[in-house]
């Protein structure tokens, strides 16, 4: 990169912006340049912080007239590398100043909000109103709405109520050239032609730069009921959240699976989180109900699902919250399951999917091929019981050594997931990680789709080069 092109561009942004709203120190600028994993890959020439959709379109104008990329940035959560700089020649856009969240209307059932609002904050909203926004993950203290969409992130109730494409009812999106298009509807039925706001949904800021949306809303549950249970086996675990899900249908909202691996890893490294159980088993699964019928006894009816598998020998042992500290409790220790991880070093993750019935059947003959790859690997297994998320991740035997074999490892996982008609990119998206590894795995046809998308809404190839697809 020319010099003369950072300063100009520097320049002519921070005219714009204002010292608030273009960072060039690099003490700034640093914060902005790694991601929740701690990994940075290289410094960009400087942060534009915008206030509003005008200035994001006026900033990406300024980056396609200087030739320089442009990383949309929301809360840096995302776990793929798709969110911070890969090359010099580019800046950071961060949402991070936009993040209003307009008054809610009950009877509307949806919300506005700007882009960089934190789900966290969305959720501390809507405690005062009767609604509730169905996406729960452990990283909403940080993640943005704008992030959200972009990635199409799943979460804990996504097999009840779908993902984030299934929340947004529309969307105002700055397209690579600059122009601003406003898609900000509320409305359910709309087949006015193509789905545009689809388009942008997990796109991971390859095709624009989301500034505002309209998500849906449901109504708040008034009672829950909260249960983690022990089985023998994966197999069982899985039998009994069938049963639970076919008797006791729509108000099944959580269904989480946790394998003792990961388990014990994160009860040493966080000693603060509390087991629940007499003793420890195989697979371990958190379930919750909830609805907005307050009159409903729904710990009677978790309680009567557990007494059978119980006589059925398939459940264990279990707990069932008595109160909401307990019930948040229990959520820490499914939610703390990345965290674990962290803290003892090295991994080799995989975010794959497979059909909800083969869950077992994937774990058992993967596991098997990976230890007689690496008899010594920590295989930390857990996920989305609901919906065949697997967030299937490997440790080398002891804290903070590296893995041996990994490509070898990775390859097996995801020769698997064809096998097992899965998918090698569940929830987090593609990023710069998976993208090559995507080129193997699609199909020409769906690789050309994708192409011709990414060619003809962002020809220049300026906005978040290399993500999704080349
Ligand atoms: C502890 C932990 C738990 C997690 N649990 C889950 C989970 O259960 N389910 C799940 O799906 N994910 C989960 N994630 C992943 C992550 O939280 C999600 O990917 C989240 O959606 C990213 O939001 P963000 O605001 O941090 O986006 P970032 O990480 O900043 O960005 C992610 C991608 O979106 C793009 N982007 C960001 N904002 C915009 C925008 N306004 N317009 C266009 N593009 C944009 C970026 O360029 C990047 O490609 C977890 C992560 C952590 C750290």
């Amino acid at each position: 990169m020319k010099m003369t092109t950072a300063i100009h561009l520097s320049t002519k942004l921070n005219a714009l912006l204002g010292p608030k709203g273009w960072l060039d120190d690099p003490a700034d600028v640093s914060r902005f340049c790694s991601d929740w994993a701690g990994r940075e890959r290289a410094t960009p020439i400087g942060v534009a912080c915008p206030t509003t959709t005008q200035d994001v379109s006026a900033v990406v104008t300024a980056c396609n007239e200087h030739g320089i990329a442009i990383i949309p940035q929301g809360g840096r959560t995302g776990l793929v590398l798709g969110n911070i700089p890969h090359s010099e020649n580019s800046i950071i856009l961060s949402l991070c100043r936009m993040n209003r969240i307009s008054p809610i209307t009950a009877g509307d059932f949806c919300v506005e909000t700007e882009a960089g609002a934190l789900l966290g904050d969305l959720h501390t909203t809507l405690e005062d109103t009767e609604l509730m926004f169905p996406v729960h993950l452990g990283s909403e203290g940080s993640a943005q709405i704008g992030g959200l969409i972009a990635t199409n992130a799943g979460g804990n109730m996504a097999f009840r109520f779908g993902m984030m494409q299934d929340q947004v009812l529309g969307l105002e999106v700055v397209l690579p050239d600059g122009r601003i298009w406003d898609g900000v509807r509320s409305l359910i039925k709309d087949n006015a032609g193509f789905h545009l706001r689809r388009l942008f949904c997990g796109s991971e800021g390859r095709l624009g730069i989301i500034t505002r949306a309209t998500l849906r809303l449901h109504a708040a549950p008034r009672n829950r009921a909260t249960a983690f249970l022990a089985f023998s086996d994966t197999q069982a675990a899985l039998n009994f959240s069938t049963h639970v899900r076919l008797n006791l249908g729509e108000i099944v909202t959580g269904m989480e699976f946790i394998t003792d691996t990961v388990m014990g890893m994160t009860l040493s490294h966080i000693p603060e989180l509390i087991f629940p159980l007499e003793a420890r088993a195989d697979t371990y699964l958190l379930i919750e109900l909830s609805s907005a019928v307050d009159s409903l006894d729904l710990t009677e009816l978790l309680e009567n699902a557990f007494v059978r598998g119980y006589e059925d020998q398939q459940v264990l042992d279990g707990v069932i919250a008595q109160n909401e500290a307990q019930r948040e409790a229990l959520w820490r220790l499914r939610e703390e399951l990345p965290e674990g991880q962290k803290r003892d070093g090295a991994q080799l993750k995989h975010d794959v999917s497979v059909p909800v019935s083969r869950i077992a059947e994937f774990l058992q003959t993967t596991d098997a091929k990976a230890k007689s790859l690496n008899p010594n690997l920590r295989i930390c297994a857990f996920g989305h019981m609901g919906d065949g998320n697997i967030h299937y991740n490997y440790s080398s035997a002891h804290a903070g050594s590296t893995i041996a074999d990994a490509s070898a490892l990775s390859r097996l996982v995801y020769d698997q997931i064809a096998q097992f008609g899965g998918s090698f990119a569940a929830e987090h998206g593609l990023g710069h990680k998976k993208t090559n590894l995507a080129d193997d795995e699609r199909s020409t046809v769906e690789r050309d789709l994708m192409r011709s998308l990414r060619q003809a809404l962002n020809p220049e190839n300026l906005m978040n080069p290399d993500v999704v697809i080349n």
